[in-house]
């Protein structure tokens, strides 16, 4: 385990009361050892943690280890725990709130970076006409190349339109070509869509910081901008 400085008189730290009443139907107390949580967790053994033994220092009143251990950000937060455990313990979910007792300074860099962006516009950062120009070139390239997609659609602030679609920002900043197959899936069933040409990100990552208040700020801003484009429905991909 990475050796860190998290100064819990500053965080003032009893997780476990903490828990207690941010998760109040997560009965902690009620954990029967049993490790059914452990065998179907695609996070066991990472961080040489698993989700039995996070609960069992969690009870013990383990705080240091608790906002230490980086196996908090390995749990997908999947919820196969919750459906394998006999007193229906939702480990993830005190994860997410373990997650937002960390100081900011001391939570992975990238993710609090990404989540940081996203408050801004995008988690990547780049300029909305760079998202608009990627997508109306590579709308372009695919009519050129495919002839039988030379109709299809990629609609920007299109006012009125019934469905608004989001998107994840790596891709069109990275690997541009996976937004077309959903562009595709939208033609050929006739869909009326379009992506907005601010907060267009779909992937929030202050969700995995575990932060409320920025995660609300962000989806609140795209549901400004589905209802100024009129849309009826708001599509997000992640
Ligand atoms: S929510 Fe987290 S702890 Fe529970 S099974 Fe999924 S990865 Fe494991
Ligand atoms: S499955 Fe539930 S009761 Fe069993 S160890 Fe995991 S959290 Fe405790």
């Amino acid at each position: 385990m990475q050796e860190k400085h998290i100064d819990l008189e500053r965080i003032r730290a009893d997780v476990k009361k903490r828990i207690e009443a941010a998760v109040p139907e997560a009965n902690i107390n009620y954990c029967l050892t049993c490790g059914l949580c452990a065998s179907g967790c695609p996070a066991t053994g990472l961080e040489d943690m698993d989700p039995r033994k996070f609960l069992r220092l969690l009870v013990l009143g383990q705080d240091k280890e608790i906002l230490e251990t980086d196996w908090i950000y390995s749990c997908t937060m999947c919820q196969r725990c919750r459906y394998a455990c006999p007193m229906a313990i939702d480990v993830g979910r005190i994860v997410y709130e373990i997650r937002g007792m960390r100081p900011r300074e001391e939570r992975p860099k990238n993710l609090q970076r990404s989540c940081d962006l996203q408050r801004q516009n995008n988690s990547t950062g780049i300029p909305n006409e760079d998202f608009v120009w990627v997508v109306g070139d590579v709308l372009e390239e695919v009519r050129e190349a495919e002839p039988q997609w030379k109709d299809l659609q990629a609609p920007v602030d299109k006012k009125g339109a019934t469905y608004y679609l989001n998107q994840n920002a790596k891709e069109p900043t990275v690997e541009p070509e996976e937004m077309v197959p959903l562009w595709k899936i939208l033609h050929a069933a006739g869909i009326d869509w379009t992506y907005s040409s601010e907060w267009w990100d779909g992937a929030n990552y202050c969700l995995f910081t575990g932060d409320p208040e920025d995660w609300e700020y962000t989806v609140r801003k795209q549901a400004e901008v589905v209802d100024a484009l009129g849309c009826r429905y708001y599509i997000n991909t992640e």
